[in-house]
């Protein structure tokens, strides 16, 4: 962060996430000074040819950049295929032959899951951590039940991703927003002919749990872009700090 900035007292680690090498193998080489740390994802080849591929990049920046490398596939949410966990034996080879510095293995966390808990395996993530160090990277955050998530740094993981959960808090917070202020961004018209199709109920406007200020119409100030902006930024920031919090980092946020 430059001196003239807000956040200046931060000091921020750029990482670049899901880097292919076959696709933006300029990124990964050119611009690793630039990173404090990337991933080298070729998960979705054959085991032998991600090893292959992420040895050799790793070989290219050693000690330039910490590289990140997933053994497995992380799938996404709902995907059909088959959710295997990380083998002990596979964890080892990968980190022997390749050299990355963090390693992601996959133990039943997916990516973009919005809904139920899937189940994450703690046993195994210890197992592996066994073998291969304290060196692990959990993908998936966001799909792991709060119980668990204290769980990690014993377990093995030094870094964790998350995008997905802060995506919901934001994205809820922002039509909660906009639900309780229909007063203040449709026309009473528009209002009345969205109860009369019986897409808003009659007490939609009602005094309690809404914050329309008579008259009914736009009001600039719940329309703009501003107030969404604002309510997207501190559910995300609450976020965050429910993970800091999980993991006693809290007093970095102060
Ligand atoms: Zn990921």
């Amino acid at each position: 962060m430059g001196d003239d900035s807000p956040y200046r007292k931060l000091r921020v680690l750029p990482h670049l996430d899901h880097a292919y090498p076959w696709l933006d193998g300029d990124i990964l080489e050119s611009f690793a000074d630039r990173f404090a740390s990337v991933m080298c994802d070729a998960s979705e080849k054959p085991f032998a040819e991600n090893i292959r591929l992420t040895a050799q990049y790793v070989e290219k920046v050693k000690s330039r950049v910490v590289v990140e490398g997933p053994v497995d596939e992380i799938f996404e949410s709902g995907s059909r295929d088959k959710n295997e966990p990380t083998s002990v034996e596979q964890a080892q080879r990968f980190l022997s032959e390749t050299g990355v510095d963090i390693l992601v293995p996959n133990v039943g966390t997916e990516h973009r899951a919005t809904g139920s808990k899937v189940n994450y395996q703690s046993d195994q993530a210890r197992k592996i951590s066994a073998a291969v160090g304290k060196i692990l990277c959990l993908h998936g955050t966001s799909s792991v039940a709060p119980a668990d998530l204290p769980k990690l740094p014993a377990d093995g993981f030094v870094k964790i991703n998350v995008y997905t959960t802060l995506a919901v808090a934001g994205g809820q917070a922002v039509a909660r927003k906009v639900l309780n202020n229909l007063g203040n961004i449709f026309t009473s018209e528009q209002i009345d002919e969205m109860i009369l199709r019986g897409i808003l109920g009659s007490k939609a406007l009602s005094a309690e749990g809404t914050q329309t200020q008579p008259p009914v119409k736009p009001k600039l100030a719940c329309v703009a872009n501003p107030p969404r902006r604002d309510v997207w930024f501190a559910a995300v920031r609450d976020r965050c700090l429910d993970f800091l919090e999980v993991f006693n980092y809290y007093r970095f946020a102060q």
